[in-house]
């Protein structure tokens, strides 16, 4: 079905859903029908239109391409059992995209086109959304410069779009986590906290390493001292201690504002644990490990979810968990899973209907 109001659509000739199982699909690999365009250029969007997923054209000379201002989101779609689609948090997202915006130098998205184009997008592609237990549709809304020349300077132009992915679990098996102490992925006053796409370009080749020892991901620490421990890869990290979830606290920006971060943490509290955001010392927590009150450690992402870590390397000091014994973490998944396939009451208002 073609939506009548909105941006116009452009159609596509044929559905590729057809073609497709959507059990069990590698992430972000297969790509829907349709994704949104918008252009901005002397400070006004323009051409905002939903048109048949295909390349773009580029100029050599694209802004981008040489200074890297790109950002992005990460958001999932679900659907209930009445075939109503659904985004999880998705003004959470619209809100953070503008503030990596802001930070990068690039124009704010409005509401209209992001939150607004975003709904049409799905209600279009709602097909695509998988039904199976924690598979979904991750949209991906990205923005970037488009100027062509090889200036310095703030792009005048930018592109917007959002595409489409459906997919299965994300990071399903524990994890063995690598503590970083040579590398640095954010510094106070950097741009940590923007989902920019250079963020996640100067983590690949430490990753690489770390992978290369046998760690699925990394958990950086703090430029200075290698000490306090920021985030891994794509997730917030939290530590239940005692009856405290202890977590790195937002205030140097070096961490992202994760939206998985704030709605773990709502149900923790609701669960009955403090929550406690603040700097979080590697040594505090081989304490509480030694001492036995370091119970549980896991990520939090939109990608991921919730997942479990199941080893903790600092230097020559490794933590080891039995995940198979712990409590918090599968409850709080379960809980967020049930939310969002609207299986539980969603009181909060984290669903937003498309
Ligand atoms: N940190 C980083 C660096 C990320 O890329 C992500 C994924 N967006 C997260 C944390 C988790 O954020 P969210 O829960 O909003 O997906």
């Amino acid at each position: 079905m073609i939506a009548s109001i909105g941006f116009p659509v452009i159609k596509a000739e044929r559905s590729k859903l057809q073609d497709m199982n959507l059990e069990n699909l590698p992430f972000g690999r297969i790509f829907t029908d349709y994704m949104l365009e918008a252009d901005y250029d002397k400070g006004e969007w323009k051409n905002v239109e939903i048109k048949p997923y295909q390349p773009l054209v580029m100029d050599p000379s694209a802004a981008v391409l040489h200074y890297g201002q790109a950002i992005f989101e990460g958001i999932k779609a679900y659907k209930d059992d009445q075939d109503n689609a659904y985004v999880f948090r998705l003004y959470d997202n619209f809100k953070r995209f503008n503030v990596s915006a802001a930070r990068m130098e690039m124009p704010q998205v409005p509401e209209e086109i992001f939150v607004e184009g975003i709904k049409q997008l799905i209600a279009l592609e709602k097909a695509w959304i998988p039904s199976m237990e924690d598979h979904s549709l991750y949209i991906r809304p990205f923005m970037f410069a488009t100027d062509e020349m090889i200036g310095v300077k703030p792009s005048d132009k930018y592109k917007f779009l959002v595409i489409l992915s459906p997919t299965g679990p994300y990071y399903a098996r524990p994890m063995r986590i690598y503590v970083e102490e040579f590398y640095v992925r954010a510094v106070k006053g950097g741009i940590g906290f923007a989902k920019a796409a250079g963020n996640y370009a100067a983590c690949l080749h430490p990753t690489e390493e770390a992978k290369k020892k046998g760690y699925d991901q990394i958990l950086w620490t703090d430029p200075v001292e290698h000490k306090y421990v920021q985030e891994i890869g794509t997730m917030n990290v939290m530590f239940i201690i005692g009856n405290s979830v202890v977590t790195p606290d937002l205030e140097a920006g070096t961490i992202l504002n994760g939206v998985t971060r704030q709605t773990v943490l709502t149900l923790l509290k609701e669960r009955g644990l403090t929550v406690e955001e603040r700097p979080v010392n590697i040594e505090e927590l081989i304490e509480a490990y030694n001492a036995g009150t370091l119970k549980e450690v896991f990520g939090t992402g939109t990608a991921a979810t919730v997942s479990p870590i199941k080893e903790l390397r600092y230097k020559d000091f490794v933590m080891t968990f039995d995940i198979d014994q712990w409590e918090v973490m599968p409850g709080v998944k379960k809980t967020l899973d049930d939310i969002r396939s609207s299986k539980t009451e969603d009181k909060y208002g984290w669903m937003v209907k498309v």
